[in-house]
């Protein structure tokens, strides 16, 4: 038994954010938890094993190919363009937004050598055509470092006559999307307002 603690301790203290305390309390909580509830955990992370892709439509990771939004036809047709899965599962958890999204694998920024061509746009525009996308969101944290990225999207995008949408300025300047409360997060798409140059 201890040394399955210890394991555990530290499997979880090796995650980022995640300190000792923390680590601690999710060992203690799996400890105390029920058998049933542990064996709810068991299945979901028994599915991540060898099932582990990537949508060939909107870049996520994800288990199925598409994922569960891109072939799920109730979504509206808005298109959120955010950096990573871990926008695109953030977003999704809060329940704010319900349209599709493309996940971009990056941003463009002076620090990083990455060309725009690198990133997942290749099929941006015939998604737009395709499936009647009549807005695009774009998802980016909006840091200093993403401007370039926004310009390059909107110049990509300028001639599909979508239109282009971005947060709200409940969102400050300087704050990543992962780091955002949900409260926030939820107004910034709600009021979200045409983009900027
Ligand atoms: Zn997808």
């Amino acid at each position: 038994m201890q040394k399955i603690v210890k394991q555990l301790f530290n499997y979880f203290k090796g995650l980022p954010d995640i300190g000792n305390k923390t680590a601690e309390r999710i060992v203690f909580s799996l400890l105390s938890s029920e058998s049933r509830d542990i064996k709810k955990l068991y299945d979901s992370l028994h599915k991540l094993i060898g099932n582990k892709n990537t949508c060939s439509t909107c870049g996520v990771i994800s288990f199925n190919d598409p994922c569960d939004i891109c072939s799920d036809e109730s979504r509206e047709n808005t298109l959120m363009i955010v950096e990573s899965s871990k926008e695109y599962y953030k977003i999704e958890l809060s329940g704010s937004y319900r349209g599709k999204y493309h996940v971009l694998g990056g941003i463009i920024s002076p620090f990083q050598k990455r060309n725009f061509k690198d990133l997942n746009i290749n099929n941006i525009k015939s998604r737009i055509e395709n499936e009647g996308i009549s807005e695009v969101i774009i998802g980016i944290s909006p840091i200093p470092e993403s401007v370039i990225t926004k310009e390059m999207l909107m110049n990509l995008l300028k001639d599909t006559g979508v239109r282009i949408t971005e947060f709200a300025r409940g969102i400050s300047t300087g704050q990543y999307v992962e780091n955002i409360d949900e409260v926030t997060l939820t107004g910034a798409i709600k009021d979200r307002k045409d983009a900027e140059y």
